[in-house]
């Protein structure tokens, strides 16, 4: 990507991301709300793709890994037991001259505001980050629950039922992605840190015995992910080992991303021990022990952990994927022009194949070669403008190829395909477009 200042290119990417419709603020006609987000037509099938990928790598091609989608609210003594409402804070503070609030670990220097210099600061305070609501008819103590702020925790409460349903033995994993809330004090950076995301998560039950070995597996599982799925170049990303380990687990790591503020947290690898699985076993009062039939003892499964946001992810997609090229141009007195384009790996495009009549003569042809790929890729019928203009409304949400549909087409049944990256334009017989995309878009 060619070098730009921090906030111009963040500037740019939330601005396409707002123009071209993949994330845009809620509630905007309201005035937004921070730290909620609305994915548009092209950011939800971005996010839906990169859900895909992620699934697939992490649960439907492997053999020891299964999937849940529990709910969102669950007993309120789980986060008890998590330790979520009684830990699971920030230290704040308050400008008393501008107002503004703060996380303390954040502010450069926790004595001065960052905003206006004042040193006239509330003293710091602690606040929970967990989101309440209330379930049945009477609001009141008794019926406080909380949305969920990790998806980990019902996976430790379903590990029981899942084995029993599935008949796995450890090792194995559980997988979920769904929701979290998390009431965060300075939601920023975009979608980086939201009071609303998705994460993207994993436990992996084992011995304690080996489980060091999972551990370094499943990091080597996820770093790979990023170069081999995400197609991140290697030096965008960095392995940060935690200084400080919490004191039931015996390693954790963050992967990061070099986004345009800075590197950023991405995914936590994290040995968890037997905490939560203990922790559970005591709140509830059940016994949670796995009997190895292997040995026939009886243990509290040890848990790795992978867990990534969905929407730090393809943010981080959105910051890799964004650039600034020149192309020709059919304006006037110009050979070329600045070109924005998104080179997204084909596999989690929005849209995949853009099919263009070179006339609107041509429109209903162009459709009729479309509808034969409905469903097998993710494509788009785009009819208004110039081609150029075309071209370049695809590069900047990133479509890999698109077929133009001419007027020769109708004479030599063949149509252009044009790549998005190199702009370079085949001539390819209609009734090879098949095998030709799937190799190219499918993999
Ligand atoms: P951070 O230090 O950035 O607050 P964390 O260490 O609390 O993150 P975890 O609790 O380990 O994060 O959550 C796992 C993953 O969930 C993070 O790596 C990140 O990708 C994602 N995540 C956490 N908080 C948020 C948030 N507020 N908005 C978007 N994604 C988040």
């Amino acid at each position: 990507m060619s070098e730009q200042p921090i906030d111009t290119c963040m500037e740019k990417i939330v601005s396409l991301c707002k123009r071209r419709g993949f994330v845009f603020q809620s509630s905007e006609i309201y005035g937004g709300f921070n730290g909620f987000w609305d994915y548009g037509p092209y950011g939800i099938a971005l996010k839906r793709a990169v859900e895909r990928q992620w699934w697939l790598y992490m649960v439907e091609k492997r053999n020891n890994v299964v999937g849940l989608d529990s709910s969102i609210i669950c007993h309120p003594k789980v986060w008890k037991a998590s330790g979520h409402v009684d830990r699971f804070g920030d230290i704040m503070c308050d400008c008393k001259q501008c107002k503004t609030r703060f996380r303390v670990d954040q502010m450069p220097d926790p004595t001065t505001c960052t905003n206006c210099g004042s040193k006239d600061l509330t003293p710091p305070r602690e606040f929970n980050l967990m989101m309440k609501t209330y379930v049945g008819p009477v609001f009141d103590e008794e019926h406080i629950a909380y949305l969920r702020a990790e998806t980990c925790q019902p996976i430790f409460l379903d590990f029981h039922s899942i084995r029993i349903a599935t008949r796995m033995q450890l090792p194995f994993g559980i997988a979920q992605v769904g929701k979290a809330f998390r009431n965060e004090i300075t939601p920023r950076m975009f979608t980086f840190r939201s009071r609303e995301f998705s994460q993207m998560e994993m436990e992996f039950f084992c011995a304690d015995e080996g489980s060091m070995e999972w551990f370094e597996y499943w990091r080597q599982e996820r770093w790979n992910f990023y170069l081999n799925v995400l197609k991140f170049p290697v030096e965008k990303l960095h392995l940060h080992p935690h200084d400080k380990l919490a004191h039931y687990a015996k390693a954790a790591v963050d992967i990061e991303y070099e986004f345009p503020f800075g590197w950023g947290e991405l995914e936590g690898i994290h040995h968890r021990g037997t905490w939560d699985m203990s922790q559970h076993q005591q709140f509830s009062e059940q016994d949670l022990q796995y009997l190895d039939q292997s040995n026939n003892t009886r243990y509290l499964p040890t848990v790795v952990e992978t867990s990534v946001g969905l929407d730090r992810m393809v943010l981080a997609i959105l910051c890799n994927a964004y650039d600034e090229d020149r192309a020709p141009t059919q304006k006037e007195g110009m050979e070329d022009d600045v070109r924005v384009v998104l080179h997204f790996p084909a596999t989690i495009a929005p849209v995949q194949v853009a099919f263009l009549p070179l006339s609107k003569k041509l429109n209903q042809n162009a459709q009729d070669l479309q509808a034969k790929f409905l469903g097998r890729y993710r494509t788009e019928l785009d009819v208004t403008g110039n081609i150029g203009k075309r071209y370049r409304r695809q590069d900047e949400i990133g479509t890999p190829y698109c077929v133009t549909f001419d007027f020769d087409s109708l004479e030599d049944n063949a149509v252009t395909v044009r790549e998005r990256d190199s702009m370079a334009q085949e001539r390819i017989p209609i009734d090879n477009l098949r095998a030709y995309l799937d190799e190219k878009v499918l993999g």
